[in-house]
């Protein structure tokens, strides 16, 4: 095929791939095998999601339109770590397959695409973490690549079904995966009717269709988009390690706070079936939370634990930490106070050296002992006071 023939149907395939995701102009191993490179037409939904953000400066904001924003993040924050990192991608726990299907079309609300290409990525980035095959280490492809680059790449957006056998069996999520837009677009055309109702029916709310289109769609989704990022990027950069993992992912506090519970990302690179991540009660874990409740209704359950070998691991890890932080402060003690002491001591001995009266009183000290032993004073006769 000529070169501009096949430029163009790399053009079209990625028009169609907006609504098809599994069309393709060519093989989809030929397009895994490219070099990584910017698709910028199949892009451009994904820039329009972040350009429909500066719609707020027509729309303004109300307190009803900025909660629904905060709301459907946590709701689909909680759909992206619960769901299709800790359901589709790990199996940490289990559900009936009409179960799995609302789980699927919850996630895909997400507009993180669907639930087979997520778990795809998501597995292949376990099997080669911060190796060079890894889709998104900050390493290997530095931060911005790992953060949003990756997922604009023409070679990452093909699904390998052959690697999610388990998955790709149930036509019903290969039918979502491939039309990953549908959901999407429903939640939005909803939240936009929705808006429009209130503003007809509960005025006082003083929101509108275009209002919580944007902060309950855009803004929101980009926002949601960022926060899932962070662990792709900075989970991987920023934090502790309690367990030595052949990568280099971190447990981090405000990683975990910001993504529900994801941000303790080196307990699970560590050990994935479990379905919590935070390995302690002091290690915050929102997901885990919220799936705890759902098991309550009978509508999951299965849950996996982490083992007691882990523990163990991790109690090894702790005590090593502990003596390394004793003994690394016990020596900053020492350092401390020698920085303390010696520029007295040296400004003492300066002093001694340079003055001549103190030079004088060294000199007197030549003379008879002044101090001396209780004893050989007891020996001694005492002085006589007269001179004759
Ligand atoms: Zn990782
Ligand atoms: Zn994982």
């Amino acid at each position: 095929m000529p070169a501009s023939k096949s430029l163009l149907a790399r053009f079209g395939a990625s028009l169609i791939q907006w609504i098809d995701s599994d069309y393709t102009s060519e093989p989809p191993e030929v397009t895994r095998a490219r070099p990584d490179g910017v698709n910028f037409v199949r892009c451009i939904p994904f820039a329009i999601l972040h350009l429909g953000c500066l719609g707020v400066l027509w729309v303004g904001w109300s307190w009803f339109a900025v909660a629904a924003a905060i709301f459907l993040y946590v709701v689909r924050m909680f759909a992206v770590t619960g769901i299709y990192h800790r359901y589709f991608s790990h199996k940490t726990y289990s559900t009936s397959r009409f179960g799995q299907f609302l789980l699927a079309v919850w996630g895909a609300t997400a507009v993180q695409r669907g639930a087979l290409w997520w778990a795809y990525h998501h597995r292949h980035h376990h099997l080669h973490s911060d190796d060079p095959e890894d889709a998104h280490s900050p390493h290997v492809h530095g931060f911005w690549w790992s953060h949003i680059g990756w997922i604009t790449s023409r070679r990452n957006f093909p699904t390998d079904y052959s690697k999610i056998k388990d998955l790709a069996k149930y036509p019903e999520l290969v039918w979502l995966n491939r039309f990953d837009i549908v959901v999407p677009v429903l939640f939005a055309a909803g939240l936009l009717g929705l808006g429009s109702l209130l503003e007809t029916y509960a005025p006082g709310l003083g929101t509108s269709g275009s209002q919580l289109l944007v902060w309950g769609f855009f803004i929101s989704t980009t926002a949601l988009f960022h926060g899932t990022s962070c662990i792709n990027s900075l989970a991987h950069l920023m934090g502790r390690r309690r367990f030595q993992t052949e990568d280099d992912s971190r447990n981090s506090f405000i990683l975990a706070l910001i993504t529900l519970g994801e941000g303790w990302h080196n307990n699970h690179h560590r050990y994935q079936s479990a379905t919590r991540n935070g390995f302690y009660w002091w290690e915050i874990d929102p997901t885990y939370y919220g799936l705890k409740l759902l098991s309550w209704t009978g509508f999951i359950g299965g849950f996996k634990p982490v083992p007691p070998s882990i523990y163990r691991e991790a109690e090894i890890a702790a005590h090593k930490d502990t003596i390394h932080r004793m003994t690394l402060s016990s020596v900053q003690d020492e350092i401390n106070t020698l920085k303390r002491v010696l520029p007295t001591a040296a400004a003492i001995a300066l002093a001694t050296v340079n003055s001549p009266e103190v030079a004088a009183q060294i000199k007197k000290a030549d003379g008879p002992v002044i101090h001396k032993d209780v004893s050989e004073l007891a020996e001694q006769p005492p002085a006589s006071t007269d001179s004759n």
